[in-house]
C-alpha cells in the first residue's frame, strides 16, 4: 500500500511537528474496532495524512465479528429492488471492490437469484429492475429451476454476484496496518471517559489515551463506548447456518427473493456454504449491552434448513456444520426499504469524535470519500 506524505489537507494539525505542539501524549486519531471498518478507516486517515494512529480491538485479533460473521455477499445491486439508490451504489461499489479485493473474491460462483410464490417482487419485475441499475440477470437453466419444489417457483435468474473471504482480507490487512506503523491494540476493550477542546480521552485496561479524533468504529456497540447517537440503530441477534452443501449447490448459490425466503451460497473462510433465513436468522432484537447476548438459548438451524428445504428440496440432504453468530446492526430509519446507506455521523457534544457504520462491505468507499471530503 502507498502511504503518502503527510498532506497539507489537515490545516497544519495532522503534522507530526504540530502534534508535537500541541502536547506529546495527544495522538493524531483513535480507531476504535478493529473490524474492516476500523481497519480501512485506519489506513485511509494514514494516506489523508494523519501521523500518530491508535486502532484498538477488543477481541484478540481483527475482523473477528461483524466482519467475519457474516453472509460474505459482495453485493452487486440484486438484493435491492426496494431501495435503487442502494442498488445503484451496490453496481458501483461492486466493481471497485471486485478489482481492489481481488485476492478475497471467490471467482467463478455461479449465482442465482428466485422468486417463488410469495414473492413480494414479481419475476417480471425483477428483470425490469436489473435492466435499469444496469445488472447482467438472464433466466437459468433448466437444472436450475429444476432444484424447486414444483409448483413453488415463479422463475430464477442467472446473475453475477460473489463471496468474498474475510479471513484473506484480514491477513492483507494486518500487513497494511503494519507498513502503515498504525499502533494496533488488540484484547483491549475501549471507553470515551472525557472530552476537551481539543482532545478526546480514551480509556483501555491500564492506560489513558488523549487524541486529537476518535473514530468509533465498534459497529453493534457503536453507542456503548460512551457516545450517544442521534441515529437510531437496530440490533438483532442472528444465527447463521454453515454447512457441506448437497453436490446440486457446490460452487453454486441461491438467494430467494422478497419475502420469508433464504439464501444460499458459498462461505469461503470455512470452505462451507452458509445458509440464512429471513425469519429464522435474526432470533431477537437487543437493546443494552450486546456482549452479554452473543448465543441464543437455542438454535435455529433446523428450523432454517427445514423451511429452506420446503422451496429446494436438496437442502434436506445438506449437513449442518455449525451455526454462527453475531449481532446485526441496521438503521431504522432504513427498515421498510431494506437500504443500506453508510452513518458517518460527528457526536453532537464533540465534533472530535465520528461514528462510522458500514452496513455492508462494499459501501467502504463511500466511507473513504465521506473521510476525504472533511476538513480534519
Ligand atoms: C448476519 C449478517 C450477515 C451479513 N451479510 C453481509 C453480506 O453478505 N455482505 C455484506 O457486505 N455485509 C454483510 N453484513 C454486514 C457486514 O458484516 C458489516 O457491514 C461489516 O462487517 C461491518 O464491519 P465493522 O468493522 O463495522 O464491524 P465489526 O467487524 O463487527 O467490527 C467492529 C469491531 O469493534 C470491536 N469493538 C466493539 N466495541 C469495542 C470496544 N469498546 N473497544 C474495542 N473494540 C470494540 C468489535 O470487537 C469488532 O471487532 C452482514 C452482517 C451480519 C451480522
Amino acid at each position: 500500500m502507498d502511504i503518502p506524505p503527510i498532506s497539507k489537507r489537515l490545516s497544519g494539525a495532522g503534522s507530526k511537528a504540530s502534534a508535537t505542539r500541541r502536547g506529546r501524549d495527544a495522538l493524531d486519531a483513535i480507531v476504535i474496532g478493529g473490524g474492516f471498518y476500523g481497519c480501512e478507516v485506519a489506513l485511509e486517515l494514514r494516506r489523508i495524512g494523519f501521523d500518530q494512529i491508535v486502532l484498538i480491538e477488543r477481541e484478540p485479533g481483527l475482523l473477528r465479528r461483524a466482519s467475519f460473521v457474516n453472509q460474505a455477499r459482495v453485493h452487486g445491486g440484486y438484493h435491492y429492488p426496494r431501495s435503487y439508490t442502494t442498488a445503484l451504489k451496490s453496481r458501483k461499489n461492486f466493481t471497485r471492490f471486485v478489482a481492489e479485493y481481488d485476492y478475497a473474491v471467490t471467482h467463478g460462483l455461479e449465482k442465482y437469484y428466485a422468486m417463488v410464490r410469495g414473492s413480494r417482487v414479481s419475476a417480471d419485475q425483477f428483470e425490469v429492475f436489473c435492466h435499469r441499475i444496469g445488472a447482467f440477470c438472464r433466466q437459468a437453466p433448466r437444472e436450475i429451476a429444476d432444484l424447486f419444489e414444483r409448483g413453488t417457483l415463479d422463475r430464477v435468474f442467472l446473475v453475477t454476484e460473489l463471496a468474498f473471504d474475510s479471513v484473506k482480507i484480514r491477513k492483507v490487512l494486518e500487513g497494511h496496518l503494519r507498513a502503515a506503523g498504525i499502533d494496533v491494540r488488540l484484547n483491549s476493550s475501549a471507553v470515551i471517559t472525557g472530552t476537551g477542546d481539543r482532545f478526546v480521552e480514551v480509556s483501555l485496561p491500564g492506560e489513558t489515551l488523549r487524541s486529537r479524533w476518535v473514530f468509533n468504529c465498534t459497529y453493534a456497540a457503536l453507542d456503548t463506548v460512551g457516545v450517544d447517537l442521534r441515529t437510531r440503530i437496530k440490533r438483532e441477534l442472528t444465527e447463521m447456518v454453515l454447512l457441506v452443501p448437497p453436490m446440486q449447490l457446490e460452487g453454486r448459490g441461491i438467494t430467494v427473493i422478497d419475502g420469508p425466503f433464504f439464501s444460499v451460497m458459498p462461505f469461503p473462510p470455512a470452505g462451507l456454504h452458509s445458509l440464512s433465513h429471513v425469519r429464522y436468522t435474526p432470533h431477537e432484537a437487543i437493546s443494552g449491552p450486546e456482549g452479554s447476548k452473543l448465543r441464543p438459548v437455542k438454535s435455529n438451524a433446523n428450523a432454517i434448513v427445514r423451511d429452506s428445504a420446503r422451496y429446494m428440496p436438496c437442502l434436506s440432504r445438506a449437513r449442518i456444520e455449525r451455526s454462527i453468530y453475531e449481532i446485526k446492526a441496521v438503521l431504522i430509519a432504513t427498515e421498510r426499504d431494506d437500504a443500506r446507506p453508510i452513518l458517518a455521523e460527528r457526536n453532537p457534544g464533540n465534533g472530535r469524535i465520528l461514528s462510522v457504520l458500514g452496513s455492508k462491505i462494499d459501501n467502504i468507499y463511500e466511507v473513504r470519500e465521506f473521510l476525504r471530503n472533511q476538513t480534519w
